[in-house]
């Protein structure tokens, strides 16, 4: 007998040896290969050796048993056609490091599978939360719900609820979630809600953590599993109800290898496990709602919050009205400096949102229009003034800003763009007696950091908090009445066809985070562009009407949710190869002449150089995803006979990050 090996490394095919021993697809092991042994697992077998090659044998079976539990297997698989992923790399990235046999052989049974909930605090469902459950619960086979309910109208207890249905029918249960920092809450929920049956996976956790979270979901102590993406692929057994909570987020996409969305996998993993799976936002994906209006979906709208709770008011303040005011640039608007003193008055609390991190966005020379440019990368480097340093997001890369301008030794020098850091110190300094909390990715470093500062907000330990768009996820603090948003332009002006789209659902999250409890909230957003469509509309919180001018866009555009699209990155430190490199690519998937595709490009990245590489993009929009498969999959085949690897070319199937 032969087997075909997946091998872990970047390469599209597998590979025959000899079997020694009989083993199951899905067993690891190490095979010699091209001087060295290298790891990789059963895929297939074959019974005659292929013709004309010498074939090895297995040099070693890790595994007697497979660790991917049924199922797991072919999603794997379909990833690896779906997203054109090495299949042996994603097997691998489906495994927790340092996971064998040996753990799992000393595995006890758990001693009682039936799990129950914790009864006793529950509220009595509304009619809206009754009807949504109904449809998630209509049938225990296969079927996707775009469950779409605005901030507060009590999703997460529709979760429980489901989830507590499969568990009383001996099902488990998957929750996926953007980020475990910014979900404490939800998770305690469950925790609360099913004790004892609870596991939780996330990268924050150490290697060992995962790997006694894991067997406690494969030995089927656990039946409730919370998790960021790759719990995806937690070894769940009898799996009746998958749910990807937030599922617009685009941490959902992984940025490398593979590069899989997960909640299209989750959809998939219920597919073949024919469970339910329930996809939940207050602000769809166009993606999502698209799949809902073609019936691919069933839909449920969820369009008032519990207990009749209003949503919040919102009201645009026009900034270019406070600069000729005040006669200069300024951080806050009166308007909304007033409704943070009213709050703290009244004892009620403040979220406000930045979406950008660090003090000052740039340093700009104002004798020359001088920026300073990271050395690496083509973007500005931003100003850290607690670490007086420039920064650059994109590599890492820091030095000391200079008290001269180095192109022309003016000493003009300015700090242009506010970020999080410069707006606590400002709200510092005019209030000084607020108690002032910040969560971006510079004090937010480790999962305690998250919990003391989203604690102490809870608590009424903090006034304001000030943040990232770390802020406008899930979180619910009833105490909140005001939720300012300040800086809202920026992520309209990125090169990005989803900049409308990301820049409705922030503010409508953000948003949502006001009002939540008995007193009504209100939004102040600041804009140089009040006018704008999607400032408007995400104001009333009209995503139909989002949905229909966007779709207008989209469809003349040939974007998404209406084309398939990838996106192939062509990287090389010199810039001249880069863009040779690029034009070859071209002039490869112009050769094979399909006049059912468009292809954009070859052309610089909108950030054309990160870590000192040159990078250069194509795009392939068309109607049929089938045959931008069959090009990409005949430009890999080129590709590998060429030697190019997946480190100067990258392909990513339905891109979320087009920078
Ligand atoms: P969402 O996930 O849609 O933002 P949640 O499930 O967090 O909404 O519900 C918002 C708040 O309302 C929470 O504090 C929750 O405990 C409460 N809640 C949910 N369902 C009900 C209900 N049927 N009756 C009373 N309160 C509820
Ligand atoms: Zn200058
Ligand atoms: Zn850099």
């Amino acid at each position: 007998m032969y087997a075909d090996v997946a091998v872990c490394l970047p390469l599209t095919r597998t590979f025959v040896y000899k079997l020694t021993e009989p083993v199951e697809v899905g067993c690891r092991v190490a095979v010699p290969f091209r001087k060295r042994e290298v790891e990789g697992f059963i895929a297939g077998f074959q019974m005659e050796p292929p013709v004309g090659i010498d074939v090895h044998p297995i040099a070693n079976i890790i595994d007697h048993e497979p660790l991917l539990r049924p199922g797991i297997f072919e999603l794997c698989r379909w990833i690896s056609e779906y997203y054109l992923a090495p299949l042996g790399e994603v097997l691998k990235s489906s495994l927790p490091p340092g996971i064998s046999a040996k753990h799992v052989e000393r595995l006890r049974p758990s001693p009682d599978p039936s799990g129950r909930a914790r009864v006793a605090s529950l509220p009595n469902l509304t009619d809206d939360q009754l009807r949504s459950l109904s449809i998630i619960l209509h049938s225990q086979n296969f079927h996707t719900v775009l469950l779409h309910g605005v901030t507060g109208s009590g999703k997460t207890e529709i979760y429980l609820r489901a989830a507590e249905h499969f568990l009383a029918a001996g099902k488990t249960s998957l929750i996926l979630v953007p980020e475990i920092g910014l979900t404490p809450q939800l998770t305690n929920r469950f925790a609360g809600r099913f004790p004892g049956l609870t596991a939780v996976l996330h990268s924050s956790l150490t290697k060992r953590q995962r790997i006694d979270e894991w067997l406690r979901i494969y030995g089927g102590e656990a039946r409730i599993v919370i998790g960021t993406r790759s719990a995806v692929f937690a070894p769940l057994q009898n799996l009746g109800l998958i749910v990807v909570d937030e599922e617009h987020e685009s941490s959902y996409k992984q940025e490398e290898v593979p590069r899989y969305h997960a909640r299209d996998t989750a959809v998939m993993r219920a597919k073949l496990a024919r469970a339910v799976v329930v996809l939940g936002s207050a602000t769809p994906s166009m993606e999502s709602f698209r799949n809902a209006e073609s019936k691919k979906y069933e839909y449920v709208g969820l369009a008032s919050r519990v207990e009749d709770r209003p949503l919040p008011e919102v009201e645009i303040v026009n900034m270019r009205d406070e600069y000729a005011a005040e006669g200069k640039q300024v951080v806050f608007s009166r308007r909304l400096l007033q409704a943070v003193i009213t709050r703290l008055e009244r004892r009620e609390q403040t979220m406000i949102l930045l979406n950008r991190r660090g003090y000052a966005a740039f340093l700009l020379c104002r004798h020359c229009g001088f920026t300073f440019q990271c050395s690496s990368c083509s973007v500005a480097m931003t100003y850290h003034r607690s670490i007086d340093k420039l920064l650059c997001h994109y590599c890492g890369l820091s030095r000391r800003p200079p008290a001269r301008c180095p192109e022309c030794d003016s000493e003009y020098i300015y700090y242009v763009g506010e970020g999080t850091e410069r707006l606590e110190l400002e709200l510092k300094s005019l209030l000084p007696d607020a108690r002032i909390g910040r969560i971006d990715r510079d004090t937010m470093r480790h999962l305690r950091d998250y919990e003391r500062v989203l604690g102490g907000f809870a608590a009424g330990e903090i006034d304001i908090l000030v943040g990232t768009q770390m802020i406008a996820k899930g979180h619910d603090f009833p105490r909140v009445t005001l939720v300012g948003v300040v800086g809202a332009d920026a992520a309209l002006s990125l090169p990005d066809f989803r900049a409308a789209e990301r820049t409705f659902q922030l503010l409508t999250q953000v948003a949502g985070r006001s009002g939540r409890g008995d007193q009504t909230g209100e939004v102040v957003v600041q804009s140089y562009f009040p006018d704008h469509y999607t400032f408007q509309l995400a104001c009333t919180q009209r995503f139909e009407d989002f949905y229909a001018r966007e779709s207008r866009y989209r469809k003349a555009m040939f974007y998404p949710p209406f084309t398939a699209l990838a996106g192939i990155l062509v990287m090389d430190r010199d810039a001249g190869r880069a863009a040779n490199l690029a034009r070859e690519v071209s002039e490869f998937l112009d050769s094979l002449r399909s006049t059912a595709v468009r292809i954009l490009g070859p052309a610089p990245a909108p950030v054309e150089r990160i870590k000192q590489v040159h990078r250069h993009q194509l795009l392939i929009k068309s109607s049929s995803r089938g045959v931008i498969h069959r090009m990409l999959k005949q430009l890999l085949v080129h590709l590998e006979e060429k030697k190019i690897g997946s480190t100067r070319v990258t392909i990513d199937v339905d891109p979320l990050s087009l920078l």
